[in-house]
């Protein structure tokens, strides 16, 4: 059962709960004000009205009035009771006065729920019903009433279902406003959690996302077992870009390489800046063989790309880690870092596995 079905059943149930307590009431003035004899045709009202309620409820509870433009069924309930209590009000004049609270408890009922157009053809039928029901008790029980106090007590309803449009008029701005609001901080809110997660110079992930993630693709792995391989790549002596081109063109590099890695490796993998001018990738689903064959590409492709608008000529070295089941994320990146180092120290512009072996040696 949805949400939204469970909060129509609660204000189905809030409603419930108001017309037991005025059929008890009702029922308790009856035995009071009338004789006892007639008390079977209210209980046979009584018992039609209950049992329109319950079918009404039903078709929310078995999810059938889903099917229709309002779920809730707002007004077919409203115009229900206001039906049936109407015809109590016929059939004991005498308490008016309970059955009038009646009607402004159903009109309260909707009054939040339904458009500004069919919150007053309610209050019109209301007006309708009341009126019919004072005509038929004068024709039928001449006397009984007072036309001077009938038409006091119809304005005073009247004004009475005017404040309480006008409130819930109030109410439905308010909360369209809120409606509204919700929504542009949502919004705000999905940019600041892009933001938090992204490179500004780059625009790849940064470390806390490739931190976050490497969390779920160790899950992943450990519960599918499922292989995956983890790379560093760190830029050859980018230091020499910074001091001979001047900060700016260094910044073009890391921009230009990045770009460089994120077109290199599919949808399924990550490509993040974890600092300066080293970068991690994740390919999943690899076995180190085939992630090797991946990275030679990537490092021979930055060897041969001239990047920045100086047309600079760079390499990277690599170090290339396979996910060991169980482990944790902290020992596959150090591992994979220090075939990083073994790598720069074995000359730089290379691909260094776990195995030992050395992809290229460059000429
Ligand atoms: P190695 O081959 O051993 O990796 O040498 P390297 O010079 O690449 O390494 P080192 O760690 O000595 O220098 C990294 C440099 O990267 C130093 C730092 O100024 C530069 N760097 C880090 N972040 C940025 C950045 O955002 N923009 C620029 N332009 N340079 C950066
Ligand atoms: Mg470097
Ligand atoms: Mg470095």
């Amino acid at each position: 059962m949805g949400q939204l079905q469970k909060d129509i059943l609660r204000r189905h149930g809030l409603a419930i709960a108001g017309m037991l307590l005025f059929t008890l009431v009702y029922i308790t003035g009856y035995q009071i004000e009338y004789e006892v004899e007639e008390l079977n045709s209210v209980l046979v009202l009584f018992s039609v009205f209950w049992f329109g309620q319950i079918f009404l409820v039903s078709l929310v509870w078995s999810g059938f009035s889903n099917r229709f433009k309002d779920p809730s069924l707002t007004m077919p309930m409203m115009l229900w009771i206001i039906t049936l209590v109407s015809m109590m009000m016929f059939a004991a004049p005498a308490l008016r006065s309970i059955i009038m609270l009646g009607f402004l408890n159903v009109l309260a009922f909707g009054v939040f729920r339904l458009s500004w157009r069919e919150f007053i053809g309610i209050s019109l039928y209301t007006v309708a019903c009341y009126t019919l029901v004072i005509f038929g008790i004068n024709y039928t029980r001449s006397g009984t009433l007072m036309p001077e106090i009938e038409a006091l007590t119809g304005i005073a309803f009247l004004t009475s279902i005017f404040v309480y449009a006008l409130t819930g008029r109030e109410f439905t701005v308010l909360r369209r406003a809120y409606r509204e609001k919700n929504q542009e901080l949502r919004r705000a809110l999905a940019r600041i959690e892009e933001l938090a997660v992204t490179d500004e110079l780059t625009g790849l992930n940064n470390r806390r996302y490739l931190l976050r993630t490497l969390e779920k693709q160790r899950a992943l792995s450990n519960r599918e077992n499922l292989p995956f391989v983890l790379a560093f790549v760190d830029i050859d002596n980018f230091k020499t870009v910074n001091d001979d081109y001047g900060h700016r063109i260094g910044d073009q590099v890391l921009a230009e390489l990045s770009h460089l890695l994120r077109v290199s490796i599919r949808e399924v993998d990550l490509a993040a800046r974890y600092g300066g001018e080293e970068f991690v990738l994740l390919l999943s689903g690899l076995s180190l063989e085939a992630a090797s064959s991946v990275l030679e590409r990537i490092r021979i492709s930055v060897e041969s790309s001239k990047l920045s608008e100086a047309e600079l000529t760079l390499t990277v070295s690599i170090g290339v880690a396979q996910y060991h089941n169980g482990e944790e994320g902290d020992e596959l990146l150090n591992r994979a870092d220090r075939l990083l180092y073994k790598a720069k120290r074995a000359g730089r512009n290379r691909v260094e596995l776990e195995s030992g072996s050395t992809l290229q040696v460059p000429s």
